[in-house]
């Protein structure tokens, strides 16, 4: 949009005496964030109006993506990048004399997801509106978002994220728009005098869901989307009573708070009213919406694609089933024809623990009429399926099996469409835990490999780095992100390689202050930034990482005059509040870092940064400082990772397993240019055939690593004697479930290989460069094009090249 200085300080200054009755000068930054968003929302308005308006007059066909998670970040600075606004506006604050920057960080960060997943979610929402693509968002409002991380004395605590005290600004209230969710109860079908069954409900507990809209704004196309979250409220009382308090609890509870726990199935009752909740609103209100404009179901699959992002939303397949069926009396085959025609559903995951099952009892019970039609489900696919692929493989893959409704088959059987997000994880779905579906569906199966909003993740993260890339090849790549391949032609030109480095040292000045002013640790900026910032988990190793931290160490106090390259070592990571082993491992690397920060011989070679309460804000500051990305998942865990492309776009080399994208990664960008190591997933896959992991052995010949484990139980590390102890047993006792002790060795081999490479400042930057320069392809934009013209059958404006 266009928008002039003069008039936006004016309309601002309006703004925030209409809202707050006060001048500019006696505004706080958060009456001023608040006031800044009410205006940028109101010169998007007309976006967003014609945005739904044109899809309409188009008849377009619209996507609509459903995650139990979103993570998008502050808005304020892409909704002004996007729209084109982001200097004006800022040049504008700047002459009133306001901080701009403060303005934005007053923006609560909504952390209304764990990690990957969520945020994956919301960097496919930013390119779908840039693509001008008709794509929507469906989720929840979560009243509190993940759990706020503190650490007291070295632990992790977990206090409430309060994100809406202050309303949020961005989003509309649309009560008008809502409708009415069903859960418990007594159902039964009764014959109508037309001859249709229509189901009868007794007793159920009514929800109703009011959703809350926030406009996704397009990269420069005057294209706004929406994002659709459900908040959980009380329906109107029909027979005039009010509700007791049991009553309210249990409907304000729906959607009361995001279940902190990454990579396992909750397996809690409220949990899957949260996913029926948000999947039958934003069901019933596509289809209200369908019909708008149509007059019969017989388009919906042409007019309508529904993603299911993980298996959360799964339900979507029998509540449209039950729409279908029980509201427009569709027969079955009809119904179920449109259904799978119209869902998509996308794998995140190959470990058994994050593989949704729900105790039959428990679903009948709260879901009645959507039991039946799952049992309706089940019991055509076996009669189908049993025939031609025997009753042992038709009893493993069915909907209903072990007492349990298994969520992830059901999705396959109820998609046209399942992908996996990185070429190894698809091949491990087809060879492993969906091995048999895949037989029985070989055409369903296809991979899109995740991707990352280049805005902003390098456009609004790394102005600097954007500009200097703007100086040598245009602006195309902003709009063509893999058009920054054209920058490797620099590789060889001394005064850029430099610039490129001056870069990296001016973002490493601006963490270095937030990490001296926020946790009071003064760190270099000509040492190597070590980054591994992810959720705490076994599988990603964090434990790995801390061990090279000891023996660099050990190192400093047994050499005290060698010379060493200085490294800072940053973690950024949350554990889910029952995971007890991340919990420990979190208070381990807290101690090492006390121990190490204030080691007077230690001196400033080496310092260890836990940066507590890692989200998309701290993300967006780390990164663009980070020479090393730590990618380091036992090899075929990570499904894909995101975090290894954020890094990777903004210059950081990969120390990385063969696991998830980190392979595509490194051949992207060469093999030359990253640090690879350790076992690949066809060398676990044949520890777990022929069971011959012994932890002990690599434990046995190496005596570094014996002394390093050591300093778990010993007291060098002060203040873990538990838990120094329990990581020491799960490496020695319990034989090491993640191969950290199999990929020991090489991994310090290549830590060491990095020391040495970063003093050759050439060479390194020209690595950084290869790996700048490679990352394009990794947008999501290309993904989300993928999925257009594989899976949702979409168009989009944009001309990607
Ligand atoms: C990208 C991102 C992740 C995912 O990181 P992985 O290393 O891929 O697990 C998690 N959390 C946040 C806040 C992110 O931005």
């Amino acid at each position: 949009m266009k928008l002039d200085e003069t008039k936006f300080t004016m309309d601002f200054i309006n703004e925030v005496k209409a809202t707050y009755a006060i001048d500019v000068k006696d505004s706080s930054p958060l009456e001023q964030l608040m006031a800044l968003g009410n205006l940028i929302k109101r010169y998007d308005s007309s976006n967003w109006k014609n945005t739904s308006k044109n899809y309409r007059q188009k008849d377009a066909k619209q996507v609509y993506y459903f995650s139990i998670e979103f993570l998008p970040g502050r808005l304020m600075k892409s909704n002004l990048l996007n729209l084109g606004i982001l200097d004006t506006v800022r040049d504008g604050l700047d002459k009133l004399g306001l901080d701009f920057e403060k303005i934005c960080s007053s923006e609560p960060d909504p952390g209304l997801g764990n990690g990957g997943l969520g945020r994956l979610a919301a960097c496919y929402m930013d390119s779908m509106a840039s693509l001008g693509m008709a794509g929507n968002g469906n989720g929840i409002r979560y009243r509190y978002g993940l759990f706020k991380q503190v650490f007291m004395n070295g632990y992790q605590v977990e206090l409430p994220d309060d994100w809406l005290r202050n309303g949020n600004v961005w989003e509309i209230r649309r009560e008008n728009r809502a409708c009415l969710v069903r859960f418990g109860g007594h159902v039964w079908l009764q014959k109508q005098a037309d001859g249709h069954l229509r189901p009868v409900y007794d007793h159920t507990d009514d929800v109703l869901p009011v959703p809350y809209d926030v406009g996704i704004v397009g990269y420069h196309n005057d294209v706004t989307n929406t994002m659709r979250l459900w908040s959980a409220e009380l329906p109107p009382s029909a027979d005039q009573t009010f509700y007791n308090q049991a009553q309210r609890d249990r409907i304000d509870q729906i959607t009361e708070v995001l279940y902190p726990d990454d990579s396992n199935a909750a397996g809690r009752s409220l949990r899957l009213r949260q996913e029926y909740f948000f999947s039958s609103a934003g069901v019933q209100s596509i289809v209200r919406h369908y019909f708008l404009d149509h007059l019969s179901v017989n388009e919906f699959a042409r007019k309508v694609a529904i993603h299911i992002n993980d298996t959360h939303p799964t339900l979507v397949i029998p509540e449209l089933m039950r729409i279908l069926l029980d509201e427009y009396d569709c027969p079955w085959d009809k119904a179920w024809q449109l259904t799978v025609a119209t869902m998509s559903y996308t794998n995140h995951t190959i470990m058994q623990e994050a593989l949704e099952t729900w105790p039959i009892d428990m679903f009948k019970g709260m879901l009645p009429r959507i039991y039946e039609i799952v049992e309706e489900i089940d019991r055509r696919y076996r009669e189908e399926k049993t025939p031609i692929f025997g009753e042992n493989t038709v009893d493993k893959t069915a909907p209903l099996g072990n007492g349990q409704v298994r969520m992830a088959y059901l999705a396959v059987i109820g998609s046209h469409s399942v992908n996996g997000v990185a070429p190894l994880h698809t091949e491990l779905l087809k060879k492993d835990v969906l091995q048999d579906l895949y037989r029985i569906y070989p055409e369903r199966f296809n991979n899109k490999t995740n991707g990352i909003a280049s805005r902003r993740w390098l456009q609004l993260a790394n102005e600097p780095l954007s500009n200097l890339i703007d100086s040598k090849i245009g602006e195309t790549w902003r709009y063509n992100p893999k058009q920054i391949q054209t920058l490797s032609a620099f590789k060889d030109d001394d005064d850029f390689l430099n610039k490129l480095e001056a870069v990296k040292i001016e973002n490493k000045k601006q963490l270095a202050k937030y990490v001296d002013e926020e946790l009071g640790i003064k760190i270099r900026t000509d040492a190597i930034y070590d980054v591994q910032i992810k959720r705490l988990h076994a599988y990603k190793r964090q434990l790995l990482h801390a061990l090279e931290i000891i023996r660099e160490y050990l190192d400093i106090k047994d050499h005290p005059k060698k010379d060493v390259i200085p490294r800072v070592h940053f973690f950024g990571a949350k554990a889910a509040p029952s995971y007890h082993y991340a919990k420990s491992v979190i208070k381990m690397i807290n101690a090492l870092a006390e121990l190490v920060n204030n080691d007077k011989a230690v001196e400033d070679k080496l310092k260890v940064v836990f940066v507590p309460n890692y989200g998309v804000s701290l993300g967006e500051l780390i990164i663009p400082a980070a020479d090393i990305s730590e990618q380091i998942s036992t090899a075929s865990k990570e499904a894909s990772g995101t975090s290894n492309m954020k890094l990777m776009t903004n210059g950081a080399l990969s120390l990385a397993t063969m696991d998830g994208a980190n392979i595509d990664i490194v051949q992207a960008a060469g093999k030359e240019n990253e640090y690879t190591f350790g076992l690949t997933a066809d060398d676990v896959y044949g520890y777990y055939h022929r069971g011959d992991y012994h932890a002990a052995q690599f434990y046995d010949s190496n005596p570094e690593l014996q002394r390093i484990l050591e300093t778990f139980v010993d007291g060098t590390i002060p203040g873990i004697s538990t838990e120094g102890r329990e990581i020491y047993d799960s490496l020695l006792r319990y034989n090491d479930e993640y191969f950290v002790l199999a990929d020991y060795a090489e991994y310090v081999q290549k830590q060491k290989q990095i020391s040495q490479d970063f003093t050759d400042k050439k060479v390194w930057e020209q690595k950084s460069l290869a790996n700048i320069a490679a990352s394009g392809t990794f947008s999501a934009d290309y993904a989300v094009a993928r999925y257009g013209e594989d899976i949702w059958q979409v168009p989009y404006d944009r001309v990607l090249k």
